[in-house]
């Protein structure tokens, strides 16, 4: 079963969406790992976020060994790494060790996350020189960041954790990430129904698609308010656990036809946008 899941496979992102690229498109590619875990690829350049999971945890899975393997010695597709980004320190998202393992193999890749995440980092690394690599931001609510010029723009929101009280202290980050032409949200655990989260007026932010937790999407209503928050062309359900993969794709076709979701790991879908 592990061989299978290393070998990418590519799935057609809706029809509409399909086109051959020309000079007025440009081409996204998402390469899924687990959860919330995705390789983005836009122009020439690409990053991975919450990629650093190699544990199950609770029902949701890891990354597949060989997936994670290649990942580590940069065989296609994750060749030239520019970043590497985790929404936040729970363990679904982000596990020390592997980022730590990935931080000393891959020397060009820096790591951006919150201060949490870059804690337990530094202290897996101890004195090894990536440690240098990491920067740790944390914007205050309703404020962005912008994380230091580089080919990759990205800026952190941020972003309460589904939960409430039972999760605030948890540093969860929202990123707005430009790449390659290509604008992109990826919300972490982020509640749906916080003030916080509407006063960034997303909406207005042009994103060509937003990856969100499949809660989001329960129903019609979810669905819609989701469209609103983020005004983003494409909607990614995420954070989907592997067992309940058919359901979930059953109910999203049936509420909304045009919601993507992934249902493998190693999974690759190319997305071409109109500019
Ligand atoms: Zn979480």
């Amino acid at each position: 079963m592990r061989a299978f899941l290393a070998l990418p496979f590519v799935a057609l992102f809706g029809l509409a969406a399909w086109q051959e690229p020309t000079a007025a498109t440009v081409e996204l590619e998402l390469v899924y790992l687990a959860n919330e875990g995705f390789l983005v690829r836009a122009g020439e350049h690409s990053l991975v976020i919450d990629a650093f999971v190699t544990e199950p945890y609770g029902e949701y899975a890891a990354v597949p060994a060989a997936l994670f393997a290649d990942l580590l010695s940069a065989k296609p597709p994750f060749e030239d790494i520019d970043l590497a980004l985790a929404s936040h320190a729970h363990r679904d998202h982000f596990q020390a060790k592997p980022a730590a393992d990935f931080l000393r193999a891959r020397s060009a890749t820096r790591f951006l996350s919150s201060p949490q995440v870059a804690d337990e980092l530094l202290s897996e690394l101890g004195e090894h020189s990536a440690a240098g690599r990491i920067e740790a931001l944390l914007p205050e609510a309703r404020e962005t960041l912008a994380a230091p010029a580089a080919a990759v723009h990205v800026e952190l929101l941020r972003l309460p954790h589904t939960g409430g009280a039972r999760t605030a202290e948890v540093q969860n980050l929202g990123h707005l990430i430009e790449l390659g032409g290509v604008r992109l949200l990826h919300v972490g655990d982020a509640d749906i129904q916080t003030e916080d989260l509407a006063g960034y007026a997303l909406a207005k932010r042009a994103l060509d698609v937003a990856l969100v937790p499949y809660w989001w999407l329960g129903n019609a209503a979810g669905v819609a308010r989701a469209r609103e928050l983020t005004g983003a062309r494409h909607l990614v359900a995420v954070h989907v656990p592997p067992a309940e993969v058919a359901a979930v794709k059953a109910h999203l076709a049936a509420l909304d036809p045009a919601l993507l979701l992934f249902e493998r790991s190693g999974e690759v879908q190319k997305l071409v946008l109109a500019r």
